[in-house]
């Protein structure tokens, strides 16, 4: 087998070497940015024929792509500087390579691909105070206001970014990525533990996740909970689900995906998510999957807890006792629960296996020995 690809697309995430990076800025809004600075250019320098001097590696994308939007007369060529190693900027910049033709008199105009902290360009400003050209100006596609620390002037600038590595269109990590005819910024985001925990009612998941969330810093999101609440405080959520749920049925996904999203979305700088009650069908758990993807999420694990449905209904009788849950104290509604989650939560176990995701633990056991078998799954991933 051959492998040609250097770099991975997962999802709309790309790896480079040991990094990801996520797209940042399209081909169109850099060909825009590339369009107007050459028309910008061009109408400011008149009849002069100016020479262009893109300063390598980075800039030949930059350079292509704006020579063949400049509608007149002009010199084209290359120089070389170093100022990049790894993802920081480094002090040390190489002189300039590759200048052999007599500048002076002319006007200059270099073009960067990207101007962070400034030391390219003052370097660049240095070597042509003694060529004795005529007006040297600067152009750059990218420029990063925050990183900028010199006071020298920047005559055209493509597209102010952020202080984030960025790479593509000619820039790269450590040699990847220049290829790339987009923009893609570096993914600085830990990676987030989301963990489902699954499991017919009664299994015990609130209990678990009531310990797990504390061990692992997670929040803990029970979409049941969040329906009881809004019942309790009768909201037009809770007003709607409470037919459902006194029935014993699944309120709509709709309802359901929507409130998940909201609590997780209230919760933006979580170390990561347990995800208790949900999802609970198949449409919930791809569009699970679709809103975390979108967020540069994803789940870890799907751990169900599994007990027999006998011992399960005495659970949950004795639960009722004391819960005030109306659904917990009529078999026969749980019944109705389990048929729910026989016919539309169980093909999810299916789902999750052929993510690799699914994994399975014996719930029954003190709650001791039932966190220790969870932990034991959660540390191992
Ligand atoms: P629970 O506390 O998880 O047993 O949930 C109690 C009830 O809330 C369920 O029987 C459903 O009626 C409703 N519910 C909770 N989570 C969901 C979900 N993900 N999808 C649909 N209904 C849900």
């Amino acid at each position: 087998m051959v492998i040609f690809a250097t770099y991975k697309k997962i999802g709309k995430v790309i790896k480079l070497h040991d990094k990801y990076f996520k797209p940042f800025i399209s081909a169109q809004e850099i060909d825009v940015a590339i369009t107007k600075m050459a028309s910008k250019i061009s109408e400011e320098l008149g009849d002069e024929i100016p020479v262009f001097i893109g300063v390598l590696n980075g800039s030949f994308m930059v350079v292509s792509d704006f020579v063949k939007k400049y509608d007149k007369p002009c010199e084209v060529t290359f120089v070389k500087l170093a100022s990049y190693e790894g993802v920081s900027s480094t002090e040390e910049i190489q002189r300039l390579v590759g200048l052999n033709q007599d500048v002076s008199g002319r006007t200059v105009v270099i073009l960067e691909d990207i101007i962070d902290t400034g030391n390219t360009l003052e370097e660049i400003y240095d070597i042509f105070s003694e060529k004795g050209v005529k007006d040297l100006k600067i152009a750059t596609l990218f420029y990063k206001p925050e990183a900028y620390n010199k006071d020298l002037k920047i005559h055209y600038i493509g597209i102010e970014i952020p202080d984030k590595f960025i790479v593509g269109y000619g820039l790269d990590y450590d040699g990847l990525g220049r290829n790339l005819p987009e923009i893609y910024q570096i993914k600085n985001t830990q990676r987030m533990t989301n963990i489902v925990l699954f499991g017919k009612p009664g299994a015990g998941k609130g209990t678990q996740a009531e310990f797990l969330k504390t061990k692992y810093n997670l929040i803990h999101i029970s979409t049941g909970d969040v329906f009881r609440f809004n019942m309790k405080n009768d909201t037009e959520l809770g007003k709607l689900a409470k037919s459902y749920i006194e029935k014993g049925q699944l309120v709509p996904d709709e309802v359901t995906i929507n409130m998940l999203q909201a609590e997780v979305e209230k919760n933006r700088d979580a170390n990561g998510f347990i995800f208790d009650g949900f999802p609970r069908t198949t449409a919930q758990a791809k569009a699970l999957d679709v809103f975390l993807e979108d967020k540069e999420m994803d789940i870890a694990a799907t751990i169900a807890l599994e007990a027999n449905d006998d011992t399960l209904i005495e659970r949950l009788l004795e639960r009722g006792k004391t819960s005030g849950r109306a659904d917990d104290q009529d078999a026969a509604k749980i019944r109705i629960r389990f048929d729910e989650y026989n016919e539309k939560t169980s093909p999810l176990i299916d789902f999750y296996t052929a993510q690799n995701k699914f994994h399975s633990v014996n719930g029954i056991g003190t709650i001791d020995d039932i966190t220790s078998r969870l932990s034991a799954v959660i540390d191992a991933l």
